[in-house]
């Protein structure tokens, strides 16, 4: 009798295992096209929130979670690489702002994909095993984010050619932008000084738009008028690399991009191009109002550049 009480909990253990397993997808997000531009999707655990848009503009904000789900449990793998567990703080929030502030002044919107699970679970800017440690839950949440943009980007493809931000923010000395074009302050200095710049392109996150005839070269959406670091100092807000300020200088932090830009500009992706931005706090992400005001930037800084490339 005791035995069959076991093996009954066993099953119904693996039923419930399974059957979460099952649901582990952003429902409906492979029919988004069904949606209405405004609808918010979302998987039944909360870990990742899609709202539909109706322009060639992704949003992807992969550290700005806060749900710590108790069904995985907190990231511990040193064996396999650097463990980063911090929120990136109001990039969600960040994020919000700026699809509100194009659909309030242009009535379009850019699609959003949030991971809403905490980065202490999950890492969706990390390759997936040290994204999850391989536990099999953190495992789900992860093909539920990556899958979520990868449907997005599908369907926005129907606007044109796709400009991916991934959103993050950094706690640097150095109170800028940060424009992650998969390219490290080496390679942006080598290429501010017109040397050796043939290997450097298809390892970028401009490859796509350079080879799908893109009018612009290389070092012109980089450092030229109309790149676009060089805009949004243009518009009041410092960036790099841009005209202004190409390349961070020795001893200053940088991040040149991570895993989910890489990935989602590669050539599995050929209409999509973009770049990771690394955002201060103070005066960007910190208040609503900062929010509001970058958000207004931001788009002013888009439509330029769309414009102009
Ligand atoms: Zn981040």
């Amino acid at each position: 009798m005791k035995m069959k009480k076991i093996a009954l909990s066993f099953y119904l253990f693996f039923f419930f295992l399974t059957g979460s397993i099952a649901t582990a997808q952003v429902v409906g997000i492979q029919e988004i096209g069904k949606y209405q531009s405004g609808d918010v999707l979302e998987d039944n655990e909360h870990w990742v929130e899609v709202i539909k848009g109706d322009m060639p503009l992704v949003l992807s904000v992969p550290h700005g979670g806060r749900f710590k789900d108790e069904q995985i449990p907190d990231r511990d793998c040193p064996e396999l690489g650097r463990v980063v567990k911090g929120i990136d703080m109001n990039t969600k929030e960040l994020a919000l702002a700026m699809q509100e502030y194009f659909y309030a002044h242009y009535k379009k919107r850019p699609y959003v994909v949030i991971a809403n699970l905490s980065r202490s679970k999950v890492d969706q800017n990390r390759a997936i095993e040290l994204a999850t440690c391989n536990d099999p839950i953190g495992t789900k949440a992860w093909n539920s984010y990556h899958s979520a943009v990868t449907a997005v980007i599908a369907d926005a493809k129907q606007y044109g050619k796709i400009f991916f931000v991934d959103v993050h923010g950094h706690g640097h000395k150095v109170q800028r932008l940060e424009l992650g074009y998969g390219l490290t302050t080496k390679q942006l200095t080598l290429a501010y000084n017109r040397k050796n710049t043939v290997k450097m392109p298809p390892t970028s996150s401009l490859e796509n738009y350079l080879t799908q005839g893109g009018k612009r070269d290389f070092y012109d959406m980089l450092f030229g008028e109309y790149a676009f670091g060089t805009l949004l100092e243009k518009n009041g807000v410092r960036a790099t690399p841009s005209l202004q300020d190409p390349y961070p200088q020795e001893g200053e932090a940088f991040f040149a991009g991570g895993h989910i830009t890489r990935k989602f500009t590669a050539a599995d992706f050929p209409d999509v191009f973009g770049m990771q931005i690394e955002f201060n706090f103070k005066g960007m992400r910190d208040t609503d109002a900062n929010r509001q005001k970058f958000a207004a930037v931001f788009a002013k800084t888009y439509w330029e550049f769309i414009q102009h490339i």
